[in-house]
């Protein structure tokens, strides 16, 4: 047994700093001026508990907080989007949130979605109330901690930064969160702790990451207790195409262990793949990178938590969000069932009439599902993976026939096939289309009130 890192995946509305936060965290602001602008992506960045001492400077001292779990694994894309793609079974990939709230603005529309999709899993998670340099008067104090800087401020500061704090308790009790200001490890159930933090000038940072590293060894301790020989569970982030590699896979592994020429199990939308892996790739440190040109390293073994790149052949149309099994030649008919029924789990096929549901990945698909549930009772006749068909058309226009309410299609983050389009509008079957989740709900749920308010 051992422990692993606990993934950490970061929430919040557009510019309120998501991007700059993890930049920050990770020291790519850095890092891409001295690589001259070279990107290695793949889709999560470890941070060693060992550099996360170094960045909190005695904090974890100050809080008595061991050193349990061997570090933070961040993932690379923020954004709901993202986190909903990272399906677990039975949960989210990820054990962890940060919920990052422009302190100047306070909650807005994804603020609020985001919260929603953290509730819906029951993911922990704490608020950075960001952007704290734009509150007036605020002067950074380099190499000081956020609590001596606030300490240093002059009254009429903190009496600003205290009141905006305060509207984020507000906003957060009204969904139902007590919440406290800054460095308390709360129990994080109905207590959420709200740390001020500047992601451009890093001030605030090292209590955030304090806080992460006591939440996840108190509150977390069983998620994070994994056998560390068995073979590797994953979540594949990303399918694509990589120069001189052919199709790669990135993916996360939260449980065991993954090794070159393992057997892996995927999921695509026809079936399953069973393929065997040729190599296992982890990006190189930079200084490498400059002298060999190329941006990964291969590797024997990587041991969860972890981000890593696969190459296997016959890859091409796996799922992105969807499970990664290792199989031994025992159990391959097993798992392979295993993940066909995630699908299955989550796919709705009826023949009652209903709206139909298209999205692109497993995990948006079962939150389009959840989130709608929570506005509507409008029964599902339809929901799956991948872009809308001509037979999604047919599909809603059966239903139509008895409700023009159901005649609709919620397609999320997937496009319209040509074929599809063809027969649309003859068949009068209404089609939402965004690419974020509340909105599309949203619209279709107006709409459906306008119909019933006019049939009145
Ligand atoms: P995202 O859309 O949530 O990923 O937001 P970004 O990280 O792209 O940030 C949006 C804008 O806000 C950018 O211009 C950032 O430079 C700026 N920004 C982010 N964090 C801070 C901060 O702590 N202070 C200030 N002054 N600007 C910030």
């Amino acid at each position: 047994m051992k422990i692993r890192s606990p993934i950490v995946s970061v929430l919040g509305h557009v510019d309120h700093g998501k991007t700059t936060l993890l930049d920050n965290i990770r020291g790519t602001a850095i890092a891409h001026k001295e690589a001259g602008g070279i990107t290695q992506h793949i889709g999560a960045t470890e941070i060693p508990i060992k550099v996360i001492e170094e960045i909190c400077k005695g904090l974890l001292e100050k809080y008595s907080i061991q050193r349990i779990i061997p570090g933070l694994l961040f993932i690379d894309t923020p954004g709901h989007e993202a986190f909903t793609t990272l399906r677990k079974r039975g949960g989210s990939l990820a054990d962890l949130a940060i919920l990052i709230v422009d302190i100047n603005e306070g909650f807005k529309p994804q603020t609020y979605e985001a919260l929603n999709i953290l509730k819906m899993y029951k993911t922990p998670f704490v608020v950075a109330a960001n952007k704290i340099d734009k509150i007036r008067g605020w002067k950074a104090h380099k190499n000081s901690s956020f609590l001596e800087t606030f300490e240093k401020q002059v009254p009429k500061v903190q009496q600003s930064l205290e009141t905006k704090i305060y509207e984020l308790v507000g906003s957060l009790h009204e969904e139902g969160f007590n919440a406290e200001r800054f460095d308390r490890v709360t129990d994080f159930t109905s207590q959420v702790s709200i740390v001020p933090i500047s992601a451009l000038t890093g001030e605030g940072i090292p209590e955030l990451l304090t806080l992460l590293i006591g939440l996840a060894q108190q509150y977390l301790k069983d998620q994070l207790t994994i056998e560390s020989d068995s073979p590797a569970k994953g979540t594949i982030l990303e399918v694509k195409e990589e120069k001189g590699l052919g199709t790669t896979l990135d993916a996360i592994i939260y449980d065991g262990v993954l090794k070159q020429n393992d057997k892996i199990v995927l999921l695509t939308l026809e079936d399953v793949v069973v393929t065997r892996i040729r190599s296992l790739l982890k990006p190189k440190p930079l200084e490498e990178i400059r002298e060999s040109k190329t941006e990964f390293k291969r590797v024997k073994e990587v041991v969860a938590a972890s981000g890593v790149k696969i190459v296997a052949p016959g890859v091409k149309d796996v799922i992105p969000g969807s499970p990664l099994r290792v199989a031994k030649d025992e159990n391959l008919e097993d798992i392979r069932n295993e993940i066909r029924k995630e699908l299955e789990e989550v796919k709705i096929e009826t023949d009652k009439a209903g709206i139909v549901i298209k999205a692109d990945t497993l995990g948006s698909l079962e939150a389009v599902i959840k989130l709608l549930k929570e506005e509507t009772d409008v029964p599902i006749r339809v929901a799956d993976i991948g872009d809308v068909s001509q037979r999604d058309v047919i599909e809603a226009e059966v239903s139509k026939n008895t409700d023009e309410i159901y005649g609709v299609i919620l397609a999320f983050n997937v496009k319209i096939l040509p074929s599809a389009k063809t027969i649309l509008e003859e068949s009068g079957v209404k089609v939402f289309s965004n690419n974020v989740i509340y909105k599309l709900i949203e619209d279709y749920v107006d709409w459906m009130k306008e119909i019933k308010e006019r049939r009145k």
